[in-house]
């Protein structure tokens, strides 16, 4: 830690106080604190302008599957700059990386799901889907199939759509949200809300509910449902195994459209492919991001599926959506490079065979220590709830004060956890070595020690 790194760090965060809007962030409240800048990265390791090393344990933000530090994917980009950094693909125009992109994603998408179309972000991906779904009922004659229904708890993004087709209700409340013709129905969220049913029976509740909202609002005007195969920013909500079955047997039945939300579980995160090959589910639209590029830059977009595809393309004429972005050569170079790695070196069949299979072990352990209620996971995605009393499952006091106390411990620990509520989450990189898990959860046992001890609880 030297003393020029130290001013360094003070200018930085007297700077970004100054000047920086932070999403998703309490300025107030981070004023007090000040920023931690992060520098460098490697690996599965962060570190900070005081030298200090974190294991991360959020892969960023859910999406640096292949790891930090892969000098391909740098390569990849500066390649990819100087003979054509940028053009559209509006007014009959393409791109080679935009096409071997939409390719390349078409082969490990399911076998349905053939066509791609761009965006910048996750959001984004929602914003098109919305918009799909809609002009979809349209050119089948049923302009009064509108509604689509999400999810209490969902996360869709921060776009108006993406907000609205989500469930948080905090993000609700600060922009008269959702729009019109967006409903909700509960989450399968059975530790929290299963109340006396047994998880499968419950799974079966929740899914159920989805025939109750379509039945409500009249099945013909019902345009979609939308959902995230396991939630990730609700808290890691892993459904019932009875869950997707159902809900497949009820969107079936009313012949609305299926979304599958694979912006955190797309690109090997549950150790296959795409969450919706794990669950063995049948999407007709399905909105990526994050993993798409492992976080090195910004790009999302929606992989269509026949029934959509054929609609738009055979009968639909102009759709009038698109975004300067979409498919942006470099992003897309990125992309392509970041799914070779994925696939060459078998680093999706990594995670589910080893590297899941260990994580999902340890985590487990976890569920011995005094102040966890649950802990759950699938693939490369873990959460474990604190609760103040296991048997009744009582929270703590100060809703989420204990889940936060514990990130900032992890993070004086070394590693980084994110808390969601009570909920300590993680969804390392893919690449993540049996050592590392090793670490990671020695850090995370040491932090609800320490958690506990200041709880008064040991
Ligand atoms: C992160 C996320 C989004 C939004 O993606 P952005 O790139 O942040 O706009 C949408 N859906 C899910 C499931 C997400 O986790």
């Amino acid at each position: 830690m030297t003393t020029a790194g130290k001013l360094d760090t003070a200018r930085l965060q007297a700077l970004d106080a100054a000047h920086h809007l932070h999403p998703f962030t309490d300025h107030r409240e981070l004023g007090g604190r000040g920023t931690r800048i992060i520098e460098r990265a490697a690996g599965v390791y962060l570190w900070d302008s005081e030298g200090n090393r974190l294991l991360d344990g959020m892969a960023g933000l859910w999406c640096v599957n292949i790891g930090y530090g892969r000098s391909e994917l740098a390569d990849a980009a500066h390649r990819q700059m100087l003979e054509l950094p940028y053009y559209n693909s509006f007014f009959q125009c393409t791109h080679p990386p935009a096409v071997e992109l939409a390719h390349a994603i078409a082969e490990q998408a399911p076998a349905h799901m053939n066509h791609v179309f761009f965006t910048g972000s996750g959001s984004e991906a929602n914003d098109t889907v919305l918009r799909m779904v809609r002009r979809y009922w349209d050119l089948q004659g049923q302009p009064l199939r509108k509604t689509v229904i999400g999810r209490t708890n969902g996360y869709h993004g921060s776009t108006v759509a993406g907000a609205s087709l989500g469930g948080m209700g905090a993000m609700h409340e600060q922009g008269d949200l959702p729009i019109p013709g967006i409903a909700h129905i509960a989450q399968p969220y059975w530790y929290g809300e299963g109340g006396d049913m047994d998880e499968d029976e419950f799974g079966l509740w929740a899914a159920r509910q989805l025939e109750a909202k379509i039945l409500e609002l009249g099945a013909d005007r019902v345009a979609a449902f939308i959902a995230e195969p396991i939630q990730g920013a609700g808290g890691v909500i892993v459904p019932p195994a009875t869950y997707w079955p159902e809900i497949q047997r009820i969107v079936d039945r009313y012949g609305i459209l299926l979304v599958v939300d694979e912006v955190i579980c797309g690109f090997g995160r549950t150790g296959e492919w795409f969450g919706s090959q794990y669950y063995n589910i049948r999407p007709d639209l399905m909105p990526i991001a994050k993993g798409m590029t492992s976080g090195y830059l910004p790009m999302g977009g929606v992989i269509v599926g026949e029934r959509v595809a054929r609609a738009l393309i055979d009968e639909g004429g102009e759709f009038f959506h698109g975004y300067t972005y979409s498919g942006h050569p470099v992003a897309a170079a990125v992309a392509l490079e970041n799914l070779r790695i994925l696939r060459d070196e078998g680093i999706v069949d990594y995670a589910r065979n080893e590297a899941a299979p260990y994580l999902q072990k340890r985590i487990r352990e976890l569920a011995d220590h005094p102040l966890v209620g649950e802990v759950r996971g699938v693939g490369m995605l873990g959460a474990i709830e604190l609760v103040k009393d296991r048997n009744t499952r009582e929270r703590f006091p100060g809703k989420g004060a204990a889940g936060s106390l514990c990130r900032d411990l992890c993070i004086r620990n070394g590693l980084v956890m994110r808390a969601v509520g009570d909920s300590m989450i993680m969804s390392p990189p893919l690449v993540i070595e049996p050592q590392e898990i090793d670490e990671l959860f020695d850090k995370a046992w040491r932090t609800l020690n320490m958690t506990a001890q200041q709880l008064g609880r040991s």
